[in-house]
């Protein structure tokens, strides 16, 4: 249950000053059973006649959460509708023992132990999904005791485990890079060009002012963005102030820590995959001020930096900035409210500016600022569009289409590399006749639509409708085939069409440990690879100076969820994975292969045109009202019970909208999710759209708590969703 209220307690003397933010353990409710919680009113007087339990333990002894990060979790806690305490609990790491050990317990999924979390006790099958999920996020092996922390299980749940070959624990050396150890500010071989001096000059301005300004950095792909932050953090580091870095992924803020490590002073790092004692050890070190520069994911926004003099946002238009659990805040947008409760001014870097970012620097509450080319003089690598079904020879469904397939065997002999992208689509499955390359398509919309095996029902994601399979081609009465676009499919094709090639397969089912993504990237940077194929993994940030060829093996958007943002994320992701191509002197091809049509999102990328795409979709989004032109909150149902989950959300939308004007916000829904069921519960959602930033919140915070409590279902609430499944 949220908890959303305050309580009083009487604080004993022997527990010294409280202080805001301190973590404290209360005896709770009618049984007096032990809770931890936040200090918020240290101050805070007794109520006339109300006998006070009192606190029963204080956790920190001394402030981890400084004013500006409390005042940040209020209006976290505001505005994305969730309680304090789960806010507050984000902004901490959980604590660590007193001593700093030298070893300690690490915990490996075995490969029977993803298969047996439906046949398991739920303690169990929860210390397998932490597993899993770790897995997932390439930060296996899991510390133990971060892990019966996170399961909430006991000891003897994990040794069962143990004994039935789930699960494997190791002992492993506590290795913590110490803040001294980077080399120092050491000079770049390199003067910057002309164009990054320009854009330096202004952020130096911005960073000697010392005052809340937000600048979004446009620059291609190898424009030397990171050059750019490199030399503006050291401007700051020079006036004793301290800057956080946030990377959109822990690979790669892994990866700009290890850059960072050699140009810059003392540099830390901060994410879920650090051992505790890592962590704790990087945390008191940032507190103390002894961290020049902070690197991390989303949550290391929270860091402790107590003189803080820039923040700085790498890749700011991914959606990995958006937490997907509770508390649901964008990394992005607390950044930029950090730094404006700060009063310090914050860069926003991206070749794809989001949205949302560009129209705020259109509309001037961002500044702008361009790096239009790469260094060193390079091109940009040329873009070919290139439509697979006429390409395919009639009777075979294949995934490389003829240009791809040449080309990919020109690169080879000249020893240079290739990566090949599987869009994040690209799971669908399409219903196809391979003989005369007929398609099921939408009566209504002329789209093709896409088999859901769950359904067992073709449906159109643009609008619903839905069609049974058919027996035969009603064009030619072939064979209907079920075309699916999985990666491992590829993989085959690869097999058969380059059996002399080595090639790497890199998604989240291959890279299971940081160790695993590592040696791929050593063997592809090291030319031991002549392919690499992935999913969007492979578009971000990565550096291989003899890759020649990018394919996209398939790019279309139409085919995606009903989702707004569609055309967005495959401009983005078309433009990020073209920029692997061509780094060094080997010049850049990227051939993206679509199975429909004349997608302007793609023609946009092909081009390089990234103000045409955004003057395109920014003309969309006003006509449609929809985000950066409104603001949305979506609200999940969730029940077991089918019938329970549709009628509480039935009388949970009806609740909100007494609370809201009809005339300002639009209601969408109940309606059942586009995922209508996942672990087990049937969902529904609502959704809600309105021009005027914060209003939602106004209406609705003040009785959230309450409509919660009335509704017998457990309710997910995101404010600025990104995920609409
Ligand atoms: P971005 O972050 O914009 O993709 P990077 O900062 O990673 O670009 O720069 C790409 C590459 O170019 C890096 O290897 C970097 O060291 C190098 N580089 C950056 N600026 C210059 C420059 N002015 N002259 C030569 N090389 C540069
Ligand atoms: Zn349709
Ligand atoms: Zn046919």
């Amino acid at each position: 249950v949220d908890v959303w209220e305050v309580f009083s307690y009487a604080w004993p003397d022997d527990l010294g000053e409280p202080f805001r933010g301190q973590r404290v353990h209360v005896p709770f409710g009618p049984g007096n059973r032990d809770e931890h919680g936040f200090v918020v009113e240290p101050e805070g007087t007794r109520p006339k006649g109300i006998e006070l339990k009192p606190v029963s333990k204080a956790v920190d002894r001394e402030p981890q959460i400084g004013s500006g990060v409390f005042k940040l979790a209020e209006w976290i806690s505001d505005y994305y509708m969730t309680p304090l305490g789960m806010v507050l609990q984000a902004c901490v790491p959980s604590p660590a023992g007193k001593h700093a050990d030298r070893k300690e317990a690490v915990v490996y999924l075995e490969e029977d132990g993803e298969g047996a979390r439906n046949r398991i006790g739920p303690r169990q099958k929860a210390i397998l999904d932490e597993l899993f999920e770790a897995r997932l996020q390439g930060i296996e092996p899991v510390a133990l005791g971060m892990l019966l922390r996170k399961s909430g299980a006991q000891r003897a749940s994990f040794n069962s485990l143990v004994s039935r070959g789930l699960v494997r624990t190791e002992m492993r050396d506590v290795k913590i890079q110490p803040l001294d150890r980077g080399r120092g500010v050491v000079d770049a071989p390199f003067e910057l060009n002309p164009e990054q001096q320009a854009v330096l000059g202004e952020i130096n301005q911005k960073v000697d002012l010392g005052t809340y300004s937000a600048t979004l950095l446009h620059g291609v792909t190898g424009s030397g963005k990171t050059e750019v932050y490199v030399r503006a953090i050291r401007r700051i580091n020079g006036k004793g102030r301290g800057v956080i870095l946030l990377a959109p992924e822990i690979a790669l803020a892994t990866q700009t820590f290890k850059r960072l490590l050699s140009r810059l002073g003392r540099v830390a790092v901060l994410h879920s995959g650090l051992s505790p004692t890592e962590r704790a050890y990087y945390w008191e070190q940032i507190r103390r001020g002894n961290a020049d520069v902070v690197v991390g994911p989303r949550s290391a926004i929270f860091a402790p930096v107590p003189n803080l003099g820039l923040i700085v946002i790498d890749e700011e238009h991914e959606s990995s900035y958006k937490q997907g659990t509770v508390p649901r805040y964008h990394g992005r947008d607390v950044a930029v409210k950090r730094a404006s409760l700060e009063d310090v001014p914050i860069l926003l870097g991206t070749a794809t500016p989001s949205m949302e970012s560009i129209n705020n620097a259109r509309s001037g509450r961002y500044g702008l600022l361009e790096l239009p080319h790469r260094v060193r003089g390079l091109p940009m690598p040329s873009l070919k569009i290139v439509h697979l079904r006429r390409e395919m020879q009639s009777g075979k469904v294949e995934l490389l289409g003829r240009t791809l397939t040449s080309k990919m065997a020109a690169a080879l002999d000249r020893n240079e590399q290739v990566i090949l992208l599987m869009n994040r689509r690209g799971y669908a499955s399409y219903v196809f006749c391979p003989s005369c390359k007929w398609m099921l398509e939408c009566r209504h919309c002329s789209m093709p639509m896409v088999w859901h095996r769950s359904l067992t029902l073709a449906t159109c994601h643009h609008c619903g409708n839905t069609a049974e399979l058919p027996d035969y081609c009603p064009a030619c009465e072939g064979r209907i085939l079920l075309f699916g676009y999985g990666i491992q499919r590829i993989e085959d094709e690869l097999f058969r069409k380059f059996p002399n090639a080595t090639f790497a397969r890199m998604d989240s089912d291959t890279m299971t440990s940081p160790v695993q993504f590592k040696k791929v990237i050593d063997d592809f940077g090291d030319g031991n690879i002549d392919i690499l194929l992935g999913t969007q993994m492979v578009a971000k940030g990565l550096d291989f100076p003899n890759v020649s060829l990018v394919g996209v093996v398939s790019a279309d958007t139409c085919l995606s969820i009903n989702d707004f943002r569609a055309s967005e994320r495959t401009f983005q992701l078309i433009v990020q994975v073209a920029g692997r191509a061509g780094r060094d002197r080997t010049p850049g091809e990227v051939i993206v292969q679509t199975l429909y049509g004349d997608d302007p999102a793609i023609r946009h990328a092909a081009t390089h045109d990234y103000r045409g795409f955004a003057e395109m979709e920014l003309r969309d989004r006003r006509e449609t009202g929809l985000p950066p032109f409104s603001r949305m909150a979506r609200f999940v149902i969730r029940h077991s019970r089918m019938e329970k989950a549709e009628e509480a959300a039935e009388t949970f939308t009806a609740e909100l909208r007494r609370h809201l004007p009809p005339d300002r916000v639009t209601v969408i829904g109940p309606q059942q999710a586009e995922l209508p069921r996942i672990k087990d519960r049937f969902r529904f959602h609502v959704m809600l759209i309105c021009p005027v930033p914060g209003l939602i919140q106004q209406c609705l915070l003040p009785h959230l708590p309450e409509i919660q409590r009335s509704v017998p279902a457990d309710i997910v609430t995101d404010i600025d969703p990104l995920d609409l499944m």
